[in-house]
C-alpha cells in the first residue's frame, strides 16, 4: 500500500470512529436528558408517604364537611336515601333498568330462598338510537319503557299479575338530588344525554308516567346511581362489602355511613336505620394535596368541563391515555424524544387507556408490542430507538401509578371516616366492590393500588381488604335494591 493511500484509509477510520463517539455521546447527551426529565417527573408525580398521608387527611376533611349542613367542599357526599341494603334475604321477581352510558339495560332477576341465592338472571343490552340522545326527555323514557314492557312480557310478566305491579329498580347514573329512595331531581346531564325537559324534574314520576301511558303500571321503588348498585349488588351476597367504587371512563365511591353522621339530611329517615349509603361523586374530589402538574393543567383547560372534576383528570380510563400523550409530547419538545413533537403526537386523545395499558402490559425485552402501538397510534414508525420505547413503557407506569396511589388514598379516607382502617381497633375484612372497565382490564393497575395501600395503610391492614370486582354491579345493584326496597321485604339493617 502506497503512503499516500494509507493515510487516506486512516483518516476514514478516523472520521468514521469520532463519527461514531460523537453520536455515542449526542446518544448519551439526550439519553441522560431523558432520563434526567423522567427522574424529575417522577419525583413531581408520586407521593412519598407523608404526601399520601396529606391527600388521605384532606379528603376526611372534605367528607366531614360535605356531611354538614352548609360547610364548602369538593364532595357532594349526596345521601342517596338508600337506607335499606340487600341483606341476602330478599326473595321474589323483579326488573331493573338501568340507564348509564351509551346503551341502556333490561334485567331480570328471581331471588331464590337461600341467603344470597339468585336463582334466575337475564339481561338484555339495548342500543339507543343516535336522536334519543338529544329527543325531549318524554319520548326518551317512552322509548325506555317500551323496550322494558316487550322484555317483560317476554319473561311472562302481565300488566296486572298476581293483582299487583311488577316492581321495577332504576338505575340512574346521572347527578340527581334524592327526596327519597325513589324520588328526587335531575341536577344535570353528563355524558352525550342533553333531553330537554328532565333537569329539575324527578326521573322516577318520568318513567312511571311513561309506562302508564302504554298502559303497563309498575311500581318504581327505587333510583340508585352505578356507584350505589355495584355496593348493593355486593352486598346481598356478602355483608363485608361496605364500599362500592367505580374505576372506568369516570370514576366514584360510595359508602355505608351512620346516619347521625350525615347532618345536612333533611328527611328524617325511617326509624330503625342506622345506616344510609352516601354516594360521594369523589371524580370531583379538588386539593392542594394533588399532585398535578404544568401537562394536567392543559388536559384541564383543554377539557369540556374545565376546573371541574380535578380526582378524575388525574386517575380514570378517560384520561390516563391522554395524560401519557401529553407527557409524552413534552419529552418530545425537551428533549428531542421521536425526534422532536411531531404532529400525531399532538393531536388530543391520540392515545387511549386501553392503548397504554397494552404497552404497561408488554413484558417482552425489545418491546415489540409497545413499537407496534406507537406505530399505529402516533405514527412513530422509524424514530423510536430500543431506549426510548424503555421510557415510554416508564412514563405509562408511572402514570398509572399516580392514580393507583390517589385512588388508594381516597380508600384509606373512606375506611379511616367508617373506622375501619385499623386506627380504632384490629382491622376488619372489609370488602370494596369495584365495577368499570379500566379495573376490569388494566391489571398492571390492580397491582400497583394493592401496593399503594400497602404503603399508606401499612401492609397487615391493607391485607384485610379485598378489591372484589362486581361484574353488572350498576344492574344488578338496581335489582336487588327493588327486592329489598320491596314492602314485601322486612330484613333488618
Ligand atoms: P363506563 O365507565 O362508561 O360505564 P366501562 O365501565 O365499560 O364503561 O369502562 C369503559 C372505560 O374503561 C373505557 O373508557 C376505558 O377508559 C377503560 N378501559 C376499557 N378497556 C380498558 C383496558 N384494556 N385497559 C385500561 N382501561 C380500559
Ligand atoms: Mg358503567
Amino acid at each position: 500500500m502506497t503512503d499516500g493511500r494509507q493515510k487516506s484509509v486512516y483518516a476514514i477510520a478516523g472520521a468514521a470512529a469520532a463519527a461514531g463517539l460523537l453520536a455515542l455521546g449526542l446518544q448519551t447527551w439526550y439519553g441522560s436528558r431523558k432520563r434526567g426529565l423522567f427522574r424529575q417527573l417522577r419525583k413531581q408525580m408520586l407521593l412519598d408517604d407523608a404526601g399520601l398521608v396529606l391527600v388521605r387527611d384532606d379528603f376526611c376533611k372534605q367528607m366531614v364537611d360535605g356531611l354538614a349542613k352548609d360547610r364548602p367542599s369538593s364532595l357532594l357526599m349526596i345521601p342517596s336515601m338508600v337506607d335499606i341494603i340487600p341483606t341476602g334475604n330478599e326473595r321474589g321477581e323483579y326488573l331493573a333498568l338501568d340507564l348509564g352510558g351509551t346503551n341502556f339495560r333490561c334485567v331480570y332477576i328471581k331471588l331464590g330462598e337461600g341467603k344470597g341465592q339468585i336463582d334466575d338472571v337475564k339481561i338484555e343490552q339495548c342500543e339507543i338510537p343516535e336522536h334519543h340522545f338529544t329527543s325531549p326527555a318524554q319520548d326518551l323514557f317512552a322509548f325506555m319503557a317500551d323496550r322494558m314492557v316487550t322484555f317483560a312480557k317476554k319473561l311472562g310478566f302481565s300488566r296486572a299479575r298476581d293483582g299487583e305491579r311488577p316492581v321495577v329498580g332504576f338505575c340512574f347514573s346521572f347527578p340527581c338530588e334524592h327526596i327519597s329512595l325513589n324520588s328526587g331531581k335531575l341536577i344535570r346531564w353528563t355524558k352525550k344525554f342533553a333531553n330537554p325537559g328532565a333537569v329539575g324534574n324527578d326521573p322516577v314520576q318520568m318513567l312511571e308516567e311513561a309506562f302508564d301511558k302504554i298502559d303497563f303500571p309498575v311500581d318504581v321503588d327505587c333510583m340508585v346511581n352505578d356507584t350505589v348498585g355495584v355496593l348493593a349488588a355486593a352486598r346481598y351476597v356478602d355483608s363485608s362489602v361496605m364500599i362500592g367504587m367505580i374505576l372506568g371512563t369516570g370514576t366514584n365511591a360510595c359508602y355505608v355511613e351512620k346516619i347521625d353522621n350525615v347532618q345536612k339530611l333533611q328527611q328524617t329517615p325511617r326509624k330503625r336505620r342506622r345506616t344510609m349509603i352516601i354516594n360521594i361523586e369523589w371524580g370531583a374530589f379538588t386539593s392542594k394535596t394533588l399532585p398535578k402538574l404544568d401537562f394536567d393543567r392543559d388536559l384541564d383547560a383543554s377539557s369540556t368541563n374545565p376546573g371541574a372534576m380535578q380526582l378524575e383528570k388525574l386517575t380514570s380510563g378517560m384520561y390516563l391515555g391522554e395524560v401519557t400523550r401529553r407527557i409524552l409530547l413534552k419529552f418530545a419538545e425537551e428533549t428531542g424524544l421521536f425526534g422532536g413533537p411531531v404532529p400525531t403526537l399532538q393531536e388530543e386523545d391520540a392515545l387511549t387507556t386501553p392503548d397504554t395499558s397494552k404497552i404497561d402490559h408488554d413484558s417482552t425485552f425489545f418491546g415489540g408490542p409497545t413499537a407496534d402501538i406507537l406505530r399505529s397510534e402516533l405514527g412513530l414508525g422509524h424514530w423510536q430507538t430500543f431506549w426510548d420505547r424503555q421510557l415510554v413503557r416508564d412514563i405509562v407506569r408511572l402514570v398509572a401509578q399516580r392514580s393507583s396511589q390517589l385512588i388508594a388514598a381516597g380508600i384509606a379516607a373512606l375506611l379511616r371516616q367508617m373506622e375501619r382502617d385499623g386506627t380504632f381497633g384490629p382491622m376488619e375484612r372489609t370488602v370494596v366492590a369495584v365495577d368499570g372497565g379500566m379495573f376490569q382490564h388494566y391489571r398492571a393497575f390492580r397491582e400497583e393500588l394493592l401496593s399503594a395501600l400497602e404503603r399508606i395503610m401499612g401492609v397487615e391492614a391493607a391485607h384485610q381488604i379485598v378489591l372484589k370486582h362486581q361484574q353488572d354491579g350498576s344492574s344488578m345493584g338496581a335489582v336487588t335494591m327493588a327486592g329489598a326496597a320491596a314492602p314485601s321485604q322486612v330484613g333488618p339493617d
